[in-house]
């Protein structure tokens, strides 16, 4: 018995002949690039994260990367990022010229520590990144407090996080804007890459409108140095499909939790920690242990898949050798590193192989 740590075409073959005759439609149609598919797309996403505008973009990265562009964040600024992240929350501050300034996880959520925040603003700071890592939301409210009294901006990473709750209230509609990523192993993924800036800024709905497409309004006519960076029509007509069930999904990721934390807690590894006002979109199920090796073996002797979300920090890799990070300046971010271990949690966990894990943990 092997128990993959995500199984993709099981997504496209609950949904196939929904999703194939999404497909049809806009082969159908022969119109590819931003078309009613997109636009009819954004509208529903936008209605679902209780936001104003959703605009679709070519990526999770770019949309981060747009949002900072648009508020004119570029050399010479600073943005907050959390240290424990994905590296995509700190190549988008790169891309702009600005520098990413990375903040320590708080050691029970792993999301940024708010109490941190504040030691790293300076007189160039000018946005916070907050990242609702492996589907928890951030303290969001936390965030916006110290983000006012500063005069920052606050863009929501919410790549990981696709329906989450914090005090009931969808991401997407918590910061001044939010960035999602479609890739296909995501909450709601595409069948390539795909991503949504989200926010209830009007005007900055347009610059991103703009930026997207060559910073152009009318066709030929260009008001902004833009960039090529569009969420293709094919994706939009498929993710149409899969928003459907999202809710269902994560529930069915949420049960998966639950039964680990159930079957894991008595089992000396620390389980995640969930405040009482997040309801998380359940991304991944990371456990933590200073006993990784032999947890690996005797996973990967059961036949059971699991992966490590991420076993190198931003500041240790070689992209950010200009940053002169190095070993001990993020202490808690590389201890997790090396404890931190993620369990298959996807939404087509089969029954067999449900009881494949249950036997495993099963004191
Ligand atoms: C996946 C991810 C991104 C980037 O999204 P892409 O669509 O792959 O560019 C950014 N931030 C986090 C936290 C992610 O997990």
């Amino acid at each position: 018995m092997k128990v993959p740590f995500l199984n993709l075409k099981a997504t496209y073959t609950e949904l196939q002949p929904e999703l194939d005759a999404a497909y049809a439609q806009v082969m159908d149609h022969g119109w590819y690039i931003l078309g009613e598919q997109v636009s009819t797309f954004e509208c529903e996403f936008a209605e679902y994260c209780t936001a104003n505008h959703a605009i679709g973009v070519g990526s999770g990265l770019d949309a981060l990367y747009l949002v900072l562009k648009a508020w004119g964040i570029g050399p010479g600024d600073e943005v907050i990022v959390p240290a424990n992240t994905f590296i995509a929350t700190w190549l988008a501050v790169s891309y702009t010229g600005a520098t990413p300034v990375g903040v320590e996880p708080d050691e029970l959520t792993y999301n940024i520590s708010i109490s941190e925040i504040e030691n790293k603003i300076t007189k160039h700071t000018k946005a916070i990144i907050p990242v609702h890592l492996y589907g928890q939301p951030a303290d969001m409210d936390a965030i916006n407090n110290i983000a006012k009294s500063y005069q920052l901006k606050v863009l929501e990473d919410a790549a990981q996080a696709h329906g989450a709750r914090y005090y009931g209230k969808r991401t997407g509609s918590l910061g001044d804007a939010a960035a999602f990523s479609f890739y296909p192993g995501k909450n709601l993924g595409a069948y390539g890459d795909g991503g949504m800036v989200v926010t209830s800024d009007h005007a900055l709905a347009e610059q991103i409108r703009l930026l997207r497409n060559y910073g152009s309004h009318e066709k030929y006519v260009h008001s902004k140095i833009g960039v090529n960076s569009r969420l293709d029509e094919l994706h939009a007509a498929q993710l149409r499909v899969k928003l459907k069930v999202l809710n269902l999904w994560n529930q069915r990721r949420s049960e998966m939790a639950e039964m680990y934390t159930q079957l894991i807690e008595n089992r000396g590894l620390i389980v995640p920690y969930v405040p009482d006002w997040a309801d998380p979109a359940w991304h991944l199920y990371v456990v933590r242990t200073k006993q990784r090796a032999e947890l690996t073996v005797q996973l990967d002797n059961a036949g059971i898949g699991w992966q490590i979300h991420y076993p190198i920090p931003a500041h240790l890799q070689d992209a950010y050798r200009d940053l002169k990070g190095k070993k001990g300046d993020f202490p808690l971010t590389e201890q997790l590193s090396s404890e931190i271990l993620s369990l298959p949690i996807g939404p087509h966990l089969t029954s067999e192989e449900k009881t494949h894990l249950v036997r495993f943990f099963e004191p």
